[in-house]
């Protein structure tokens, strides 16, 4: 086989599975409560080292006193610290949003800007957050949003060659049609939290097994660690 029918038969897989994603997973979309932009910006914080379960049982609460960039600087920082406590690294999650919401106010009229430059110039927004933000609330695809289940899978289905968030996002860039880039990232998560799970991956009930290259990689570990475990035992 040339160089470039392989190439060609390895995009071709790629593109089956973006399919199969797309037929199966048609309405996945961001799982954070939020009812706007300035919501989803203060609930992706929220959602650093801590699972969206977890932030949507916070934010109810905490939007009930602080709907809006004026109502979260005019909370009391311990007030914020306290409602916030469930998410983890609360004291310094209360200090960016406490910033960014007085940023949003002096510096954009109290609006979340839809900018990734703009973006990112407030205070706790990395390039993850701002794409989260741009994808959801603007619609915009300015990235592709790159958390711990799209980085295993995009490791899994061998999308990519990198480790890090940064390489992943660059190299999925580089081979996936724009328009996908916002909904790749909720199918990817919808998949990494329901069959490909960190753990325990469920390749026989998984779509895509037929064009996984780790398809049942963790049955067969599993079986030779039973061998060796066995033969362990019999020595
Ligand atoms: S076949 Fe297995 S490893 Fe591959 S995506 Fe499906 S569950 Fe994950």
């Amino acid at each position: 086989m040339t160089a470039s029918s392989k190439y060609t038969k390895e995009l071709k897989r790629r593109h089956t599975i973006l399919r199969l994603l797309s037929e199966n997973y048609p309405t996945a979309q961001c799982a954070l409560y939020h009812q706007n932009a300035f919501q989803l910006l203060v609930a992706t914080i929220l959602s650093a080292q801590c699972t969206d379960g977890m932030v949507n049982k916070v934010t109810p609460k905490l939007f009930a006193v602080a709907p809006t960039p004026q109502a979260m600087v005019s909370l009391p920082l311990p007030t914020l610290q306290t409602i916030i406590k469930p998410t983890g690294f609360f004291v310094n999650k209360a200090k960016m949003i406490h910033q960014m919401s007085q940023q949003l106010l002096e510096r954009f009229d109290g609006q979340v800007p839809s900018s990734m430059e703009e973006l990112l110039t407030l205070s706790g927004v990395g390039r993850k957050t701002a794409s989260v933000v741009l994808g959801a609330a603007f619609g915009k695809a300015e990235g592709i949003v790159v958390d711990t289940h799209v980085s295993r899978l995009s490791q899994r289905l061998q999308f990519v060659a990198s480790k890090t968030a940064d390489r992943i996002e660059k190299e999925l860039m580089n081979w996936v049609p724009r328009e996908l880039w916002i909904p790749l990232s909720h199918q990817l998560i919808h998949h990494g939290r329901n069959v490909c799970t960190a753990r325990k991956p469920n390749c026989k009930g998984c779509f895509l097994s037929n064009y996984c290259p780790s398809a049942h990689q963790s049955d067969t570990n599993q079986t030779q660690r039973s061998k060796l475990n066995k033969n362990d035992r019999t020595h």
